[in-house]
């Protein structure tokens, strides 16, 4: 049985795994041949790693829910070669969708445009929109190119986990419960694409930033609402359940400021932003841009985070990024990776 579809059974961590020998990696005309004929694998994009399946065939995208443990209601991103081809997914594009699109595809930018009847429910999760991205990736955009449809995909990991940015991040997390990975090097940016929506009648919504920031997007179209519901760390929530849990490593990870009574407990890593000095407290300090680099630190983001949690600490203490340019999705993303509350001692235990 071909591993794409063994994640299709009930009570998937139930399976007795079938242990690989290797990562089963994978050429871009294997690749693509895998997608034609209904597999998932997982592509290198500017962004981060990408789990592509053929975005027309229903079955095939569900084993992308299957395998990354994904709920249906969170929608999945269709990649297509050009803009030239938006039509062909999008039923209709409004003026501002094409003006972007013409300054920033191929990058790190997703519209989402009323879509396209043969775009299957599933991969929008029934919404009447669906979003679309051209990556700027040379493998990514020949892999769609040489297997002839669009590909939806999400990024490469667990459902909440972090995002991977290397060929290695995908193995380890689904290299048991996938057809194939790609290897293209480390992602470019390293951060998920910047999501705009055109609600009729209103302001060009932005759903999550990115690399496509917001200053440049205002440049180019003028006013944009901002839709963001993550809650800051630290303050109460208005309400149960609306924690915004996403891109979580297995060991607690709190971004923002660490009380001055608090202790650390004894194993705290530090993810450092800009000059430091030596700190005793922390067991291994990992600097994002020893500089102040804001996209230096977004490239090292997930990667950084993932080195840290392999040294199975009690705590991720994060240092604070700055908000302008792309810093402001860099703090989006720290934000719903975070303990919501400094813990308790005594009080942190893995995910
Ligand atoms: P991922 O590729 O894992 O970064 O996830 C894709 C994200 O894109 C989803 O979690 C949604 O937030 C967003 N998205 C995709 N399609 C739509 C849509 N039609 N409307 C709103 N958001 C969308
Ligand atoms: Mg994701």
């Amino acid at each position: 049985m071909p591993f794409s579809e063994r994640v299709l059974l009930p009570n998937l961590r139930k399976v007795t795994p079938v242990k690989r020998m290797y990562p089963p990696w994978t050429t871009i005309t294997e690749a693509s041949q895998i997608i034609r004929e209904g597999g998932i694998v997982a592509i290198p994009t500017e962004t981060v790693y990408g789990l592509a399946a053929n975005a027309l065939n229903a079955l095939a995208v569900a084993k992308i829910f299957a395998a990354k443990e994904r709920p249906t209601f969170d929608p999945l991103i269709v990649h297509i070669a050009s803009a030239s081809n938006l039509p062909e997914a999008a039923e209709s594009i409004p003026e501002n969708a094409w003006i972007l699109a013409e300054k920033f595809m191929p990058g790190p930018l997703t519209l989402v445009l009323p879509k396209r009847k043969k775009i299957p429910d599933l991969v929008t999760s029934s919404l009447p929109t669906v979003g679309i991205r051209v990556p700027d990736h040379p493998i990514a955009r020949e892999i769609i190119r040489e297997a002839g449809v669009p590909l939806a995909a999400p990024s490469a990991n667990l459902f909440q986990r972090v995002s991977p940015t290397t060929a290695l991040h995908v193995a380890e997390q689904l290299g048991e419960r996938i057809d194939g990975i790609v290897d293209g090097g480390q992602s470019r940016i390293g951060l998920e694409s910047t999501i705009i929506a055109f609600p009729e009648g209103k302001n060009p919504l932005l759903l999550r930033p990115g690399a496509i920031t917001l200053e440049m997007l205002r440049e180019t179209i003028g006013d944009i609402d901002v839709n963001m519901s993550s809650s800051e760390p630290g303050k109460a929530l208005p309400a149960p359940g609306m924690v915004d849990k996403h891109y979580q490593p297995a060991t607690p990870l709190y971004y923002g400021a660490v009380p001055e009574t608090a202790t650390l407990p004894p194993k705290t890593l530090h993810l450092a932003f800009g000059k430091i000095s030596e700190d005793e407290r922390f067991t291994k300090t990992l600097n994002l841009s020893a500089d102040g680099n804001l996209l230096e630190a977004t490239a090292n983001l997930y990667s950084f985070i993932r080195k840290l949690d392999r040294l199975g600490g009690d705590l991720i203490v994060v240092d604070p990024v700055p908000e302008n340019g792309i810093g402001m999705a860099v703090n989006d993303r720290l934000k719903r990776a975070s303990l919501k509350y400094f813990p308790e001692p005594n009080a942190t235990e893995r995910r």
